[in-house]
């Protein structure tokens, strides 16, 4: 998971034409600043003052650490006084980190009983961020920009919500999937250019042979085996289906030790996502279902039939939702089936098996079905219904010439009646602005029927991501209506042109 030593920096911005004292004062407006924002308990990251930017060099340099220091996640910048811009051209072309722009100010009103020129020219970020404004504009760096007071509770919230992107972007880069084989033949939108993702989004993606993991599988010892087996039945209810209660337990002890051999063969490569291939099964004796539920509530990334796009999106929105106080859950999931009865349409999201437990609402049980696909025996898998509310799905496709992400805000509910003959876990979500709308759009963008769902980030947040990915993002959501949405998705084939 993300590492939580991970620091922001502030840095104010200033010059030295307005003679110690101001500066004094800028230096103790930002340091009341900081200590204020870490004192909200809104942060899950530490933010760290830098002494006062005055001159090129010292902003150079600043910008420079930040880059080297491995627990910086982004610099906050703002102008307290007027910056001249051109001072922090430099620093800003070499700077790589998520970058934000705090457009506050100390005093929250305007002293009007006792402002005079001083207190104008000391307290000018209307002034300043305008002319630091400019020069980032100029040089194309995306930047999140938030405007208010600093106490203001909308703007302390901004930030944190920035915190958690920018975390995104840099944890990407540190993204490894493991490919257990390869995409399933002749399926497009699970495809798409490994390099180009490298060089976008900073994952590795690499291949093994399945039977690699099932080295790592088959050396699980007996012990572990039965120790975990334990575990799940002291944690999940059990669902016989008639079966053999011994035979059952047998279905379930290749899970626990699929989950045991693949985590460790994760974790020794040293990957954080992987995909595997129902087709592909080599020495595996079941698909795994229960043990890759089990290790995507862990943290790990995952994609289903070589889905690599899938599996490092899942990733990186655990990585960002890491320790979120309330979290409802992340995971993959698959547009399945629709309810299309006027009022309460819906699509019926699932997988195979592949659902991660994170996103359930309540009990979770074990049961052992066979699969339609494949040639093994029936896998256990954990069955649970999804929690309610708003959540989003991401899709990441590969146009060819663009990767391009696209986000629906999806409002999950509960599905009318229980679905006993359904042995697999399932949300259930109208899709915004409603069905009719959200699905053609999602058609429109070329969006795929794998996805990254999470309840515990926002649009804006992925939005965000996407920015400083530069790559094309479109939402849909409750503002979508389909001409515009199929305007810009013409405007964005001529901005994303390479
Ligand atoms: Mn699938």
């Amino acid at each position: 998971m993300a590492n939580k030593n991970y620091k922001f920096w502030f840095c104010t911005g200033s010059q030295d034409l307005y003679g110690d004292e101001c500066l004094a004062h800028v230096a103790e407006h930002s340091k009341k600043i900081v200590e204020y924002l870490n004192g909200t308990g809104k942060f899950d990251y530490e933010i760290v003052l830098k002494p006062t930017l005055i001159n090129q060099a010292t902003i150079r340099q600043t910008l420079n650490d930040a880059n080297n220091d491995a627990e910086c996640a982004g610099v906050i910048t703002w102008m307290h006084t007027f910056s001249p811009a051109k001072m922090w051209i430099l620093g800003l072309k070499e700077y790589k980190k998520p970058l934000c722009h705090l457009h506050t100010q100390f005093n929250e009103e305007i002293p009007y009983d006792s402002i005079d020129m001083d207190f104008m020219n000391e307290n000018q970020s209307a002034h300043g961020d305008r002319e630091y404004g400019h020069i980032v504009s100029r040089m194309g760096i995306e930047r999140k920009i938030i405007v208010g007071h600093y106490m203001d509770e909308e703007v302390v919230d901004d930030l944190a919500s920035w915190m958690t992107t920018a975390i995104g972007v840099v944890e990407s880069s540190h993204i490894r999937v493991a490919r257990v084989g390869d995409n399933m033949n002749n399926v497009a939108v699970t495809e798409g250019d490994k390099v180009e993702a490298q060089i976008k989004f900073g994952w590795e993606i690499d291949h093994f042979c399945v039977n690699d993991l099932v080295d790592y599988v088959d050396a699980v010892s007996q012990g572990d085996v039965d120790a975990l087996v334990s575990e799940y039945y002291d944690k999940y209810d059990i669902i016989l289906d008639g079966r053999d209660e011994a035979e059952f337990k047998q279905h379930v002890a290749v899970q626990a030790q699929q989950e045991i051999g693949i985590k460790k063969f994760l974790d020794e490569n040293n990957y954080h996502a992987f995909v595997d291939h129902f087709g592909m099964l080599g020495g595996l004796k079941q698909l795994p279902g229960l043990a890759i539920q089990r290790l995507m509530e862990q943290g790990y990334g995952f994609g289903a039939e070589g889905d690599w796009k899938v599996a490092a999106m899942v990733r990186l929105m655990k990585i960002m939702t890491a320790g979120k106080k309330d979290a409802k859950g992340t995971s993959m999931m698959e547009d399945y089936t629709y309810n299309l009865v006027k009022g309460k349409e819906g699509i019926l999201q699932a997988h195979m098996l592949e659902v991660c437990p994170s996103v359930a609402d309540g009990k979770v049980a074990i049961r052992c079905c066979p699969l339609s696909m494949g040639n093994r025996e029936d896998p256990a898998r954990l069955i649970f219904t999804a929690k309610e509310g708003p959540g989003i799905a991401c899709s990441l496709v590969d146009l060819g010439t663009r990767f391009r992400l696209i986000i629906n805000a999806v409002d999950c509910k509960k599905v009318e009646k229980p679905m006993p003959e359904l042995p697999v876990g399932t949300a259930f979500w109208t899709p915004q602005p409603n069905l009719k709308t959200g699905a053609e759009a999602w058609i429109l963008a070329g969006g795929a029927h794998h996805t990254a769902f999470t309840y515990d980030l926002t649009v804006d947040q992925m939005v965000e991501w996407g920015a400083m990915m530069g790559i094309e993002t479109v939402v849909i959501d409750n503002n979508t209506t389909i001409r515009d949405f199929k305007n810009e998705l013409r405007w964005n084939s001529a901005a994303f042109v390479k």
